[in-house]
């Protein structure tokens, strides 16, 4: 059964990448009927935050990710995150530390680098000094008092794998150094713990982010003592994404606005369209169409169509994207889905009172078709539920404006009748056959009044909506 993980660490805010390889990962799970484990990676107490993992788990869950194990849920691997695993950790270490797989390394790093300068070796990282050292020398270690990480002795040769994105890769082990797997105060690292949780996790394929193709080596070279230490069953399968590149070919990194994770629902994306646009970078469904769901995309997937070059992020393209999913809601859905934004911003309350949502659901329609993100919602929309108090424009009205906007006054206060084409009727006779007004000219300034901007939904449905005494209340103290 084919078992994949999304392991984040969580530190700062969930960005583009992460969702990206947890997208990945996911529909690939689901296209093999196969499970999607979730492991959190906090070993770094200095970096990693309480706030980052309810961060990283809110975000999951409203891009609607589902996880078969995985914090809050469990499962028969558990516990799920690494903080809470080290005795597992610790007992693995034990038994490699018997085996001839690990050696005690006593060295500095400034022994290390001496030693290497000396040499005038062109090789990094450490030079295997310690791997077979007398007992005379490791008394005389003990007897300075040192205490010794525990490293991993990396196979000679070559090490190679059938990469599921880039095909073959090789990787001559002398370039790979022997690396540290416990601290000198016999504390496993990250180097240990994270091949081991997907050793015992039983990780079929790992599908990762092409920054961690260098950890690989040491990954498989580990991976086979745990097979012979009988802790993992079989060598996982690995892939390894492109890598996301924002602004001047650089990696779209979580610091990036675009990156965050956390601005794409503040500014209104729906889950399912930002999806959609994560899914496109470096995959494609095929080579004429850019809109699907993402059943389709579990339908469809195969990690060998990944592409390995690297994928561009292009803002305008995620917003096309969005905007096309929000084409596909009902009215009612994105209503729904706009109350939220609309209670963030204070102009509804949570949940909304019945006077309020039969407001939202007169105005929708006129919207709805209009607006590519949530957010918009409110931009358009704001100047309905807005306390009349807070009204404030967004937009001026010049000079020439104040004129148009006394004559509409005038002509709409004398108005028996408030209805869509009583207004329409009443403006058009005032201000374009009255003050031969082209209608553009003629409306700008009546819009800007009443809804505080120059966009906004159809003026004559929204000054209907906004009723007789707001409506000439906004015109009359746009005069001044
Ligand atoms: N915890 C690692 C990260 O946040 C993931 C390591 C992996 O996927 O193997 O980058």
């Amino acid at each position: 059964k084919v078992r994949v993980r999304f392991c984040p660490s969580p530190t700062g805010n969930p960005h583009v990448g992460l969702a990206r390889t947890a997208l990945y990962n996911w529909v690939f799970a689901r296209h093999h009927g196969g499970d999607f484990v979730f492991r959190i990676e906090d070993t770094d107490a200095a970096r990693d935050s309480e706030e980052s993992y309810q961060l990283l788990l809110e975000v999951m869950r409203w891009l609607g990710f589902d996880w078969d194990e995985g914090p809050e849920i469990g499962g028969p691997h558990a516990p799920y995150r690494q903080s809470e695993r080290s005795d597992i950790y610790l007992d693995v270490l034990a038994r490699l530390r018997e085996t001839s797989y690990t050696y005690d390394c006593y060295c500095t790093t400034e022994e290390v680098d001496a030693r290497r300068k000396a040499s005038g070796s062109k090789l990094q990282g450490y030079d295997g000094f310690c791997r077979e050292l007398t007992d005379e020398q490791v008394a005389a270690f003990r007897a300075e008092a040192r205490q010794p990480v525990v490293r991993f002795r990396m196979p000679d040769g070559e090490l190679t794998w059938d990469d599921l994105v880039r095909g073959d890769i090789t990787f001559q082990t002398e370039h790979v150094p022997d690396f540290a797997v416990a601290r000198a105060n016999g504390q496993p690292l990250y180097t240990l713990v994270n091949p081991v949780d997907d050793a015992m996790m039983r990780i079929t394929h790992v599908l990762r982010g092409e920054d961690l193709l260098s950890s690989t080596p040491r990954q498989l070279a580990l991976y086979a003592a745990l097979v012979e230490l009988g802790i993992a069953e079989t060598v996982p399968r690995f892939g390894h994404l492109p890598y996301v590149m924002g602004e001047g070919n650089k990696k779209l990194s979580k610091r990036d606005p675009q990156g965050n994770l956390l601005n794409y629902r503040a500014n209104g994306f729906l889950p399912e369209g930002l999806l959609n646009y994560l899914a496109l970078l470096g995959w494609a469904i095929s080579g004429d169409r850019d809109i699907f769901s993402i059943e389709e995309m579990v339908e469809a997937f195969e990690i060998r169509d990944v592409n390995p070059n690297p994928a561009r992020f292009d803002m305008k393209k995620a917003e096309a994207i969005n905007a096309a999913h929000m084409r596909l809601l009902s009215v009612e859905e994105i209503g729904r889905r706009s109350l939220p934004y609309l209670a963030g911003a204070g102009l509804v309350s949570d949940p909304p009172t019945a006077e309020q949502q039969a407001l939202l659901d007169a105005a929708m329609p006129l919207v709805a078709e209009r607006i590519n993100k949530l957010t918009e919602s409110v931009e358009m929309l704001g100047f309905l539920f807005v306390d009349e108090a807070d009204f404030a424009r967004v937009d001026e009205i010049d000079e020439a404006g104040h004129g148009v906007v006394k004559a509409a006054y005038d002509a709409l206060s004398a108005l028996p009748d408030w209805s869509t084409a009583a207004i329409e009727e009443a403006l058009r006779e005032a201000l374009v056959e009255g003050l031969g007004l082209k209608p553009r000219n003629a409306f700008g300034p009546v819009r800007i009044a009443v809804t505080g901007r120059k966009v906004s939904p159809p003026l004559f449905e929204s000054l209907e909506l906004l009723g007789r005494e707001r409506s000439l209340g906004r015109l009359s103290a746009a005069l001044g």
